[in-house]
């Protein structure tokens, strides 16, 4: 059977929809109301997964949700806050509830923050450890032993970031959450494999979604908005490119999936070489698109 076309899902690289190992899979997508998360649940949504789109805001895990059931996929909302450790855990029993197992955790709600260190507030650096951290922390404390006791495998994928595997100024509490995130994914990684699951730590460069539109933003480019958005386009790459990524590191069972690849890995390399001459060069490249 050949699944409905649904606008805003890509499958680049990767032959078109068809029966697939995604097929009568049960999937939960965090932050899915939106960029990443959406486009992700549109596309597991094409290849025959059940989707529980989860969002903060429950009108667009709504919107998203009624996209997929509209187009003959199958699909829930959920509204969840991911900060919330209560929240999370009436997920995971609600989603079992409803379909027994969940082969696909997509940990992937997240918010930016951006600013000179010494302009951002303690409440700014909670929120941001608490939704882009702790929500996978909680993701993986609330699923994981539910998604080990249920049997067969799965995958989760988390999202972090190429800040999670470099470094640039004026993103100090962002890049420390995605770098926990990496560490977490890797760590996830290396114990949970031997028991049929798999983790991988999707790290996009520049993405164009509204998350640079409601990110606080402080310092130089606070009221420069404008410039930044314009920006962003101009190099930012779609949501639907990194929801093949998803798809790819799932299949490939990839553990660290830059997207795209040509944006991120270059900085990643150099990192690995040598982290202060990566901070130069993350410098430099701020530097060139800070207004002046
Ligand atoms: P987005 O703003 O389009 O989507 C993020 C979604 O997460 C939104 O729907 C938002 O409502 C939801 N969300 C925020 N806080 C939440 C919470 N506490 N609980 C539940 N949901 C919550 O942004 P996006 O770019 O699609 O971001 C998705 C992920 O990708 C984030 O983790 C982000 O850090 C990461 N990322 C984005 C980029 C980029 O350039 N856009 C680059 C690298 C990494």
């Amino acid at each position: 059977m050949r699944f409905p076309a649904i606008p805003g899902a890509n499958l680049v690289g990767l032959g078109g929809p068809g029966p697939t190992e995604f097929n009568g899979k049960i999937a939960v997508i965090t932050g899915g109301g939106s960029g990443i998360g959406r486009s992700t649940a549109l596309l597991l949504a094409r290849l025959g997964a059940t989707v529980h789109v989860v969002d903060i805001a429950r009108a667009n895990a709504e919107a998203v949700a009624a996209e997929i059931v509209a187009a003959g996929g199958k699909a829930s909302a959920h509204r969840v806050d991911v900060g919330s450790a209560k929240g999370v855990e009436t997920l995971a029993e609600t989603v079992y509830e409803a379909d027994g197992r969940v082969d696909i955790l997509f940990n992937n709600a997240g918010v930016g923050l951006q600013g000179p260190v010494e302009l951002t507030t303690l409440d700014e650096w909670k929120k941001i450890i608490n939704v882009n951290l702790m929500g996978v922390v909680h993701g993986v404390h609330f699923f994981v032993p539910r998604m080990l006791a249920q049997g067969g495998g799965g995958h989760i994928v988390n999202t972090a970031s190429m800040l999670g595997l470099y470094v640039w100024p004026e993103f100090v509490p962002y890049a420390t959450s995605k770098h926990a995130v990496i560490g977490l994914s890797e760590g996830l990684a290396a114990e949970l494999g031997p028991k049929g699951i798999h983790v991988s730590a999707i790290c996009p460069g520049v993405v164009n979604t509204p998350i640079h539109e409601s990110s606080p933003i402080h310092g130089d480019f606070a009221d420069r908005r404008d410039e930044v958005a314009k920006w962003m386009n101009r190099v930012g790459i779609g949501p639907e490119s990194v929801a093949d990524a998803v798809v790819e590191a799932i299949i490939h069972r990839q553990l660290i999936r830059p997207v795209p690849r040509i944006q991120v890995q270059p900085a990643w390399a150099l990192r690995r070489i040598s982290p202060r001459a990566s901070g130069a060069v993350g410098r430099m490249v701020f530097g060139l698109v800070k207004p002046k």
